[in-house]
């Protein structure tokens, strides 16, 4: 039985956010993109693991990336969600666009967040939120939806190095030397939250940052998987699926991408 208040907040934003797909041999097992033939991973995430992994027993491998990524929407290029992540971050226009995304993170929440604990069988502990890397004064426009999600959730901090490259596309690197982080994280699982997810490379690097502080788990809550509309494969797939024409379901489980884990 869902929520009435959750049914309430669906309804504001079924018609702009899409529940992301997980099928095997068709998506990313982690980020939800599309896959090459073949494969379980697509290409980026591939990267990732293969640059953090851990040399340990053979035939287990393990990475100091997150396995566990958790996108909320799909955001394609020139549709509504999409601008929403742009919006969101604007003060003349931001308001119908942060009211989405709260209500995005709402329902995370009301139907979903232990789904994580039980996922992963590690319950969450702590939430950082990726520091942006482009010399933003203030607070990240992120820090705002933090405050939604569970208070057990113990807020950490995590902040941009003093001495980041000059260059950007340097900057989107994945690389844990870019974020400071001044805590002793062993054996805690952290949930790090991003708005947007387009590479994922620099929320891995922020993700390898806190397995170096010592986090036994880092699962990474991403409000909007993007999918490109100039990279053919991608529209293919998009054509294929009908995105985002499936209006946004409470009952798909974000984590599992069908029934929440028992
Ligand atoms: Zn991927
Ligand atoms: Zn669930």
């Amino acid at each position: 039985m869902t929520d009435p208040q959750l049914v309430g907040y669906r309804r504001e934003i079924a018609s702009v956010m899409t529940n992301p797909l997980r099928i095997i041999g068709v998506t990313c097992v982690i980020c939800t993109r599309e896959v090459d033939a073949g494969h379980q991973l697509c290409v980026k995430c591939r990267g990732h693991r293969s640059r953090f992994e851990l040399s340990g027993n053979p035939g287990s491998p393990s990475y100091l990336t997150s396995d566990l990524v958790v996108p909320l929407t799909y955001a394609v290029q020139g549709y509504q969600a999409y601008t929403d992540m742009y919006k969101y971050k604007d003060p003349v226009s931001f308001e119908a666009a942060q009211r989405r995304l709260a209500l995005l993170a709402a329902v995370f929440v009301g139907a979903h967040h232990s789904c994580i604990d039980r996922f992963t069988g590690h319950p969450v502990t702590c939430l950082a939120v990726v520091p942006s890397l482009n010399g933003r004064v203030g607070q990240h426009p992120m820090e705002k939806f933090a405050e939604l999600f569970p208070l057990n959730w113990h807020r950490i901090q995590l902040s941009p190095a003093h001495d980041l490259p000059s260059d950007s596309n340097q900057r989107r690197e994945p690389n844990p030397a870019f974020y400071q982080c001044n805590y002793d994280l062993t054996g805690h699982h952290v949930v790090l939250i991003d708005d947007t997810w387009v590479t994922g490379g620099h929320t891995q690097g922020a993700a390898v940052r806190l397995r170096n502080a010592g986090a036994a788990r880092v699962t990474i809550l991403v409000f909007a998987r993007f999918l490109m509309t100039n990279y053919p494969p991608t529209l293919e797939f998009i054509r294929k699926y009908d995105i985002p024409h499936p209006p946004y379901e409470i009952t798909i489980c974000p984590v599992t991408g069908g029934v929440c884990p028992q």
